[in-house]
């Protein structure tokens, strides 16, 4: 397959792509993103693609394209223009110069995820240029605010409004794809879920009074009282089906003891000590705790407004985040066992927890294309603390499977994913090379395309 293309000349072209799109700021807020999607929209005309425009808001642009192909349901290749902020003085080379240095492009987006926007424009290139004929409609979108706030001007407004443009029962973004290395043995994350978001305000609420004649029915002091035990309680174990094959997958082939370790994380009673025996970093431990558990962090405080006033009402706001499996009548229960029920709580925002088959379609196509290009790295399901669009796109289209795969193995020293929304964001043009060539083999894969050039 794919033998009359010049991977060379995709290398420069792909790059060059990377380094136009970080040179426009895109940062979230305010986004501006028209801008990204202007420049998108003039490569794919330029090449025989029909592409749709979109503003969400004033200045929050969205791209869509579409290549036509037979009856099958089609394949939605998505990705977001906009960026976080990025504070230029920390910077070696800076955030919105795209500077090719050190092998690697630099810029805020180089990893997250103006990288795979790049990647998924080249494939849609290549197989315009190839005359691919897929078995089904291959759709590119490129769309507004990932990375900020509600996400209300994204793929979600698409489906309120354009849905023709992107609605597909399967679609590949962002998320997984870098490699973990556990013990002696490397493996390539596919994400296949992430958890919920359930973020509220909780109300403690007293008697007001003169800050000279202290009474005992303070709502500091009641606020701080109840929410004191989160400093050492852990909400219950709950192994979501994507953990339980993620740790299966990352115990094959291991030695015993480490092997059963690993198997140890899904049990209660041992799950902690197993964890701390494990051959990973603290910040990997930490990450895997909160995986397999509903969580909750007290982010933000608010009580009073003068120094002799003892106010009536305390403020904490919780960024909880649940596990597949948890609603939010479930979470609020584990959470009154740690906290009590003196607090009011009031949900502000809640996007539900979710999980795609890691079996079939998709899945097993990325499995198989990576067993070819990356050996000795398997491919093992993941699940995300964090979240991407899937959490606009599934609600409204109950049984979307979206997958989070962008290519990435990760150089000695670099430690790319510590370098996403940090300084110094960048990526090596060679792995952008390698994810752009995985990409196209797996939508080639997937759709079954032929090249007719
Ligand atoms: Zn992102």
């Amino acid at each position: 397959m794919n033998n009359n293309i010049d991977w060379s000349q995709v290398r420069d072209e792909v790059a060059g792509y990377l380094q136009d799109l970080i040179r426009i700021d895109t940062t979230n807020p305010p986004g501006n993103e028209a801008l990204a999607a202007d420049y998108i929209a003039r490569i794919l005309q330029r090449e025989g693609y029909r592409a749709i425009q979109t503003e969400s808001a004033p200045g929050r642009g969205n791209v869509t394209t579409r290549l036509g192909g037979g009856g099958q349901e089609p394949l939605l290749l998505l990705g977001h223009t906009d960026v976080v902020a990025a504070d230029a003085g920390h910077w070696t080379h800076p955030p919105f110069s795209g500077d090719l240095a050190d092998g690697c492009i630099w810029g805020r987006g180089a990893l997250d995820m103006k990288n795979m926007v790049a990647a998924e424009l080249m494939v849609m290139l290549l197989l315009q240029r190839t005359g691919a004929r897929p078995d089904r409609d291959v759709i590119f979108a490129a769309t507004a605010d990932e990375e900020a706030g509600k996400g209300e001007h994204g793929p979600g407004w698409l489906l309120d409004h354009h849905p023709e443009q992107i609605e597909a029962p399967v679609i590949l973004t962002e998320g997984g794809g870098h490699d973990v290395v556990i013990g002696a043995a490397r493996f390539t994350t596919c994400q296949v879920g992430q958890k919920g978001i359930c973020r509220m305000k909780a109300i403690a609420r007293g008697r007001p009074g003169h800050g000279s004649v202290p009474h005992d029915d303070s709502a500091i002091l009641r606020l701080c009282a109840a929410l004191a035990p989160l400093q050492s309680a852990h909400l219950p174990l709950h192994p979501s089906a994507t953990m339980r094959a993620f740790l299966d997958g990352v115990a094959a082939g291991q030695p015993e003891s480490l092997a059963a370790d690993l198997r140890a994380v899904l049990v209660p009673e041992q799950s902690d000590a197993a964890l701390g025996r494990l051959p990973i970093d603290a910040d990997t431990r930490a990450q895997w705790r909160s995986l397999l558990r509903n969580t909750a962090s007290v982010t933000l405080l608010q009580a009073g407004s003068k120094i002799n006033v003892i106010p009536g009402e305390a403020v904490a706001w919780i960024d909880g985040r649940l596990a597949p499996g948890a609603t939010q009548e479930s979470f609020l229960a584990e959470l009154r066992q740690v906290v009590g029920h003196d607090l009011d709580f009031e949900i502000d925002q809640y996007s539900p927890p979710l999980e795609a088959r890691a079996e079939g379609g998709l899945y097993e196509v990325i499995v198989s294309v990576m067993q070819r290009h990356d050996p000795a790295a398997p491919v093992v399901p993941s699940l995300s603390t964090g979240g991407t669009d899937a959490k606009h796109i599934v609600p409204r289209r109950p049984g979307t499977q979206v997958y989070g795969f962008m290519p990435y193995r990760q150089q000695p020293g670099l430690e790319e994913m510590q370098l996403i929304h940090g300084h110094d964001e960048r990526t090596s043009v060679d792995e952008l090379l390698f994810a752009t060539r995985v990409l196209y083999d797996v939508v080639t894969n997937y759709t079954h395309s032929t090249e007719t050039q």
